[in-house]
């Protein structure tokens, strides 16, 4: 059976969310799809220092649970469920949700994030949110002034370690190359920061720990010698994947993947489809700038459709 919506929003978090609660407001009645991960990546860390209005901090999941709630109370539609296919060829597009369901939109607000890439260790696994975490920004501050390990050799990861350095004694960034991929300016900032020993040609064996969280690594150097790192933080910063297998050939993507959107706008290369937070964002990837984008994807998608 067919269902027709004016705005539906693929993804759920801090983006879709923020997407859904302004566009309830424009009384456009808005549908979103929660996705596989409801809530999106922040459901998967602990205490959220960094978004405003909370002076003692926020756990992740509880914070995305109000915005959810703040979506709606004032309206929103918002179900459990994961879109399938999309056919962007013609309005309304044609969304499939579960293999089943279909639902014709008028307009598209595309939220549906990206995923931080991991080792894929078993040790890395159990140890997630108890010392091992794909982003500096959001846990370093648990970490101050205790050893640490970045992993990854990008401009993401020297971003991380000189921030980790100058909250943590020692930061040990885990490199498989014999050199950096970051571009010369962070490679300088990390070479010049001395509290940041890089481990070149160096794999993780193994992510050690306790009961209390992370404790160690087991690593191997590419000529077999192993070494053991005492740590009590252990952060990927290997890249993203950007959720958008989707609509790969019928959005323009850029070479990583991401959504490309006009300017400082959410408008992608269709008409009536539109993107926020992380699915365009590679460098930002905060839940306070994917926040923003959802409310200018909903301001965007507003003007859309009074037109
Ligand atoms: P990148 O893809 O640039 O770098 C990923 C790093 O992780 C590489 O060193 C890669 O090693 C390493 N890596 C990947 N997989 C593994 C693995 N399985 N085991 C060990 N190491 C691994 O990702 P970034 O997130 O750093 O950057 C993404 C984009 O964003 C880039 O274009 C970057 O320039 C940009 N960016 C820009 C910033 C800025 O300008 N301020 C800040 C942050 C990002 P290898 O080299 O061997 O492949």
């Amino acid at each position: 059976m067919e269902e027709s919506v004016k705005v539906l929003i693929i993804g759920s978090g801090p983006a879709g969310y923020t997407a859904a609660i302004y566009t309830t407001r424009a009384n456009l009645n808005p549908v979103l799809y929660e996705g596989i991960e409801p809530g999106g990546q922040l459901t998967t860390t602990t205490a959220v220092e960094n978004f405003p209005s909370y002076p003692d901090g926020i756990d992740g999941p509880e914070l995305m649970a109000r915005m959810r709630q703040q979506a709606e109370r004032l309206g929103a539609d918002l179900r459990s469920g994961t879109v399938t296919k999309v056919d962007l060829s013609e309005r309304p597009f044609r969304v499939e949700v579960d293999g089943e369901k279909v639902i014709l939109a008028e307009s598209l607000i595309i939220s549906t994030g990206a995923t931080a890439k991991y080792l894929g260790l078993p040790s890395e696994t159990k140890f997630r949110g108890q010392g091992v975490s794909a982003c500096a920004t959001c846990d370093g501050f648990f970490y101050r002034k205790k050893d640490v390990a970045v992993v990854g050799g990008g401009d993401t990861a020297c971003e991380e370690a000189t921030y980790l350095a100058s909250l943590c004694r020692k930061v040990y960034m885990i490199v498989r190359k014999p050199f950096l991929r970051a571009s010369k300016a962070m490679q300088e900032r990390v070479f010049n920061t001395p509290n940041i020993e890089v481990l070149f040609e160096h794999n993780t064996v193994e992510v050690m720990g306790d009961d209390t969280g992370v404790t160690g690594a087991l690593l191997q150097r590419t000529d077999g010698v192993e070494r053991t790192i005492e740590i009590a933080g252990f952060f990927l910063a290997i890249g993203h994947h950007p959720n958008t297998e989707l609509f790969a050939g019928q959005l323009e993507l850029n070479e990583e993947g991401y959504i490309k959107v006009e300017g400082n706008t959410s408008k992608t290369s269709v008409e009536g489809v539109f993107a926020a937070g992380d699915v365009k964002d590679p460098n930002y990837r905060q839940a306070i700038t994917a926040a923003g984008s959802g409310c200018i994807a909903a301001l965007d998608c507003e003007r859309f459709l009074l037109r």
